[in-house]
């Protein structure tokens, strides 16, 4: 990582600069930069030798004034308390711009999957199930895919829940298999809403994104079938990078054949006739548009002086620090944001949730019609307030748009005499 930035702070910044341009009284503005509560926990569970290992997990419940928390579990070895912190205000923001009725939540658990077998994973998913069971339901608390989770964990906690509950409850969680009660289009939804909002900036730029130059940081879900996705809408992917390094090549590359390389040996390093560049020189690169896909701080104020792409869409969580924001903004470099940009995942969760509630599936081309709607709309809106307000960049201006919806709820909500 290019930086220590504190992700909490990060967020409780992102918050306070927002807050200037909405009437917001200061006991109001400490609850938006807080989580309503924080489970700390243990989790212990047997590995495959017979042993016991225990490991952290968080999950963190940050607003529901707009309805049931909403947020994926991620596993990684950087996750903290502050971390999911962040995450879940960045859920609850995220909800509320795309305008779904949802809060914001966000869990972890902190280890490196890679270290663990499969029955050792499920092991250690259903022990998180079973712990956050008291706080997560289809009316109270929805978890989802994030870093390193996909189907196969939502399948376990859904199960795990099910049977500990006694009952059938598919919409207690989003991202499962189709078979499971998934939702066609779930797994691409993230990399869909970049790949629309990069068309949408680059159309309120009155650029060209046909033709135009793409490096992408991260080819995890988000980050691979956004490349896949903006390359179908002409754009030209000439660097693509993971944790083990990035490649480049001047006449750009097949997206999906990247994916492939990248499922067959675990890297996209070593494709085709590619030069080698580091993660940092991918961030420098001179191309028309970057797309940060990994994690947070991935570019802090000092390589924001380096950047030399136009405009960034955020497909990762918090990957810009407040101080590449603001360097960023001086350069007049373009940013969407990611509450904005990769909010597609969780819209998807929601009609996945719709759909596990009504009991009735929904094609393939209505689930991304809808997203159509809601991303094109919410980039709309955030442009409206951009345009209307004194704010400095779009990111402030989504905060706008989230905030005023989340103190209309709490407003509306009156209080006990
Ligand atoms: N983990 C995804 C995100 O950060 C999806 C969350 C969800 O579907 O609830 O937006």
């Amino acid at each position: 990582m290019a930086d220590q930035a504190n992700p909490f702070e990060s967020l409780q910044e992102q918050v306070d600069d927002a807050a200037v341009a909405v009437d917001v009284s200061p006991g109001v503005l400490k609850r938006l930069k807080n989580p309503e509560r924080v489970l700390e926990t243990n989790l212990t569970f047997e590995l495959d030798d017979g042993s016991l290992e225990t490991v952290r997990a968080y999950r963190s419940q940050f607003n529901g004034d707009r309805g049931p928390y909403k947020g994926g579990i991620r596993y990684h070895p950087g996750v903290t308390r502050d971390e999911v912190k962040a995450l879940s205000g960045w859920m609850a923001y995220k909800c509320a711009v795309v305008d779904l009725p949802y809060g914001g939540g966000k869990g972890g658990i902190a280890i490196d999957p890679a270290d663990y077998s499969e029955t050792e994973l499920e092991r250690l998913t259903r022990a998180f199930a079973t712990e956050i069971r008291p706080l997560i339901g289809e009316d109270r608390d929805i978890p989802a895919p994030d870093v390193n989770t996909g189907q196969r964990e939502m399948n376990w906690i859904k199960d795990t829940y099910e049977t500990l509950e006694n009952t059938t409850a598919p919409g207690v969680i989003t991202g499962k298999a189709l078979d499971s009660g998934g939702s066609e289009g779930r797994v691409e939804a993230t990399g869909r809403s970049v790949a629309i909002s990069a068309r949408e900036i680059f159309d309120w730029l009155d650029r060209d994104l046909d033709g135009a130059t793409v490096a992408v940081q991260g080819y995890g879900n988000a980050g691979s079938i956004g490349a896949s996705l903006i390359d179908d809408l002409g754009g030209d992917v000439v660097a693509v990078s993971d944790s083990s390094g990035g490649i480049y090549d001047a006449a750009g590359v097949d997206p999906d054949a990247v994916k492939a390389h990248k499922n067959e040996t675990g890297s996209v390093t070593g494709y085709g006739d590619t030069e080698t560049v580091t993660n940092e020189e991918l961030l420098t690169l001179d191309v028309d548009l970057l797309v940060p896909a990994a994690l947070e701080n991935a570019i802090d104020g000092d390589l924001a002086e380096a950047v030399e792409a136009d405009v960034i869409v955020e497909a990762a969580n918090g990957p810009l620090t407040p101080d590449a924001d603001d360097v960023l903004g001086e350069r007049d470099v373009w940013v969407v944001p990611d509450i904005l940009a990769n909010a597609g995942g969780v819209t998807v969760s929601y009609f996945e949730w719709v759909q596990n509630r009504q009991r009735f599936s929904w094609s393939e081309s209505r689930v991304n019609e809808e997203l159509e709607r809601v991303i094109t709309e919410s980039f709309d809106g955030l442009v409206d307030a951009y345009e209307a307000t004194d704010v400095q960049n779009l990111r402030t201006a989504a905060y706008v748009v989230a905030i005023e919806r989340i103190v209309n709820a709490y407003d509306q909500a009156g209080s006990w005499p």
